[in-house]
C-alpha cells in the first residue's frame, strides 16, 4: 500500500513537466529550497552528478594541457566597467558588496557573475612575450546571477561551473581552442548525459556580453523547449584591448592576445533529470549514475546466509561499479524496488534463498521492469557490465529518435511561426542574417534563435524574401 501512494504521489510527465521536474528532485533528495531567494541546496545524491561530470571534464582537460586555478569572488567595479559591452550585458544581474563589516567601501564590489574583469589584469602581469603563450587555465566554483524567475538546477541566483579562460598569439590558434572545448563539451553530452545536441554559432543577438561570437551545444527538452548546454566564446581582443594584455611577438611588434572563456554548469543536472526521467522518477545515465548497481537482500528475514552473501557481492562488485547495499530491515523489497527506481539506479541485483542456493542472483534494468534476468555469480560482474553499457546506449538512442522527430525545416515563414509557438522544437528557418527579420520572428513566435550550424544552405530568407546562406534554429527556450 505504501509503495503505490508513495509512486501515485509524482505526477505524470506528460501533464505536468514543471511539477514532476521539481517533484523528483525533491524525492531523490538531488536538491533542496534554501532560506536564500533564489539559491538552492544541492543535495549529495545531486551532488555527486555533478561529481562525476567534474571528474570526466577534468581528465579531459588534463589531457590537453589546461591547468586549474582559482582566482577571488570578487570583482571591483572599476574592473568590470573595463569592457563597455561586458558591463552592459551582465549589470542587471550583478548583486554588490558595498560593505565590510560596518564600514563602506570606497569601491563596490560585484560578487563574480563570470570572472574575465578579474582574470584578465592578471595575465596582464603575467604575458610579456610569445613564448609566455597560450595561457590556458580554468577554475572551478560557483558565480552569481540576481534572477527574477528561478529553477531548481535550471536557473538560480548562484550556480556552479568551470569557466575556462585562454589567451593566446593568434586568432586561429584561439578559435581553435574554442572549437576543441566545444567537441570536448560534445562529447560529453552525448556520450557520458545521453543528451544529443546541435551544434553551432549563436547568433549575434544571443552571443556572450563582450566575445566577437559564440558556439553552442542545444539540446532539446521532452516539452519541446531548447535549453543552453554548453557555451565557448571567441573573444577576440576585446578583453585584450581593454585590460592591456600585449605581448612582444617573434617580429619584435608588441600586439594584443586573443581570448577564449567557456563554460558548463550545473544546468546540465537539470537537464539530464528531464530528458531521460520517466513516470517512475528519475533515470540516470550509467556513466554518471552516482549509484549504479543497487543490491536488495529478499526473505533474508528467513535465511541469514543471504545477507552475507549479498554484502560479499557488494563488496565484490563495488570493485568495479558504484554499488549501494539497501539492508535496511525497516522497508519491504518491494517498498526498496520502488525507491530505487524513483531515485533513477539503473540496475537492481535482487538475492533471496533461491539464488543462494543456486548461486545466482537477479538482475534488472531500470528501463526493462518486466525482464528479470537469473545470472551465475561468477559471471554476474561482466554482465553488469555489459547491461550498463546497453543501458547508456539506449538512452542515447532514445533521445536521438526524439531529437530527430522534434527537429524541423519550416516550409514557409506562417509554419515556422506556428511551429515555434506551438513548442514542436527545433525549427530551421532560412535567414538573411538581418536584425530586423529575427526580431519580426520573435515577435510572432515568442522563440529566439538558438543555433545556427555550421553548413551553408541556399534559398529566400524566410521573413523578408531576400537571398540567405545560413539555417538558424528557433525553439522557445528555458
Ligand atoms: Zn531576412
Amino acid at each position: 500500500m505504501e509503495t503505490k501512494a508513495w509512486v501515485r504521489e509524482i505526477p505524470r510527465k506528460q501533464d505536468n513537466l514543471s511539477d514532476w521536474y521539481t517533484t523528483v528532485l525533491l524525492r531523490a533528495e538531488m536538491v533542496d529550497y534554501s532560506p536564500v531567494r533564489g539559491c538552492m541546496v544541492i543535495r549529495p545524491y545531486g551532488w555527486a552528478v555533478w561529481e562525476a561530470i567534474q571528474r570526466w571534464l577534468d581528465a579531459e582537460f588534463r589531457r590537453t594541457g589546461h591547468e586549474t586555478a582559482a582566482f577571488p569572488l570578487f570583482v571591483p567595479e572599476s574592473l568590470l566597467r573595463r569592457e563597455a559591452e561586458h558591463v552592459q550585458g551582465f549589470a542587471p544581474q550583478v548583486a554588490w558588496v558595498t560593505h565590510g563589516g560596518e564600514e563602506e567601501l570606497a569601491e563596490r564590489l560585484a560578487v563574480r557573475p563570470t570572472s574575465e574583469a578579474i582574470i584578465m589584469p592578471m595575465y596582464a602581469r603575467w604575458i610579456q612575450s610569445y613564448r609566455d603563450l597560450p595561457v590556458r587555465i580554468l577554475q572551478w566554483g560557483s558565480v552569481v546571477r540576481w534572477e527574477k524567475a528561478t529553477r531548481p538546477f535550471l536557473r538560480t541566483t548562484e550556480f556552479f561551473w568551470h569557466e575556462g579562460h585562454t589567451a593566446h598569439r593568434t586568432a586561429e590558434e584561439a578559435d581553435e581552442e574554442c572549437r576543441l572545448i566545444l567537441d570536448i563539451y560534445h562529447r560529453l553530452l552525448e556520450g557520458e548525459l545521453a543528451m544529443p545536441v546541435l551544434v553551432g554559432k549563436k547568433p549575434p543577438s544571443e552571443k556572450f556580453a563582450g566575445a566577437d561570437w559564440t558556439y553552442t551545444l542545444e539540446a532539446l527538452m521532452p516539452d519541446g523547449q531548447a535549453i543552453q548546454a554548453g557555451t565557448s566564446h571567441f573573444l577576440g581582443q576585446n578583453f585584450a584591448r581593454a585590460f592591456e594584455v600585449k605581448f612582444l611577438d617573434r617580429d619584435n611588434q608588441e600586439k594584443y592576445v586573443w581570448t577564449t572563456s567557456w563554460a558548463v554548469t550545473t544546468r546540465l543536472v537539470g537537464a539530464l533529470v528531464l530528458a531521460h526521467g520517466d513516470d517512475r522518477g528519475l533515470f540516470l545515465p550509467p556513466r554518471v549514475a552516482p549509484v549504479q548497481v543497487v543490491v536488495v537482500p529478499v526473505r533474508a528475514e528467513r535465511e541469514p546466509q543471504v545477507l552475507e552473501q549479498a554484502r560479499r557481492l557488494q563488496a565484490e562488485l563495488g570493485s568495479r561499479f558504484r554499488v549501494k547495499l539497501d539492508d535496511r530491515e525497516e522497508y519491504t523489497p518491494g517498498w526498496k524496488f520502488n525507491e530505487w527506481e524513483m531515485r533513477g539506479v539503473p540496475i537492481r541485483v535482487e538475492l533471496g534463498p533461491r539464488e543462494l542456493k543456486e548461486g545466482r542472483g537477479v538482475l534488472v534494468a531500470r528501463d526493462a521492469e518486466g525482464q528479470r534476468r537469473s545470472v551465475p555469480l561468477e559471471g554476474l560482474a561482466d554482465a553488469i557490465a555489459a547491461e550498463l553499457e546497453a543501458i547508456q546506449t539506449r538512452l542515447l538512442e532514445r533521445a536521438r529518435a526524439f531529437l530527430q522527430t522534434h527537429t524541423f525545416t519550416a516550409q514557409d515563414y506562417f509554419d515556422a511561426v506556428e511551429r515555434i509557438r506551438a513548442r514542436q522544437g527545433f525549427v530551421g528557418v532560412r535567414w538573411c542574417g538581418d536584425q530586423s527579420c529575427e526580431d519580426r520572428l520573435r515577435e510572432a513566435s515568442g522563440g529566439s534563435p538558438r543555433v545556427i550550424p555550421q553548413e551553408r544552405i541556399e534559398g529566400p530568407c524566410l521573413v523578408c524574401g531576400r537571398s540567405a546562406e545560413m539555417m538558424v534554429y528557433f525553439a522557445r527556450a528555458y
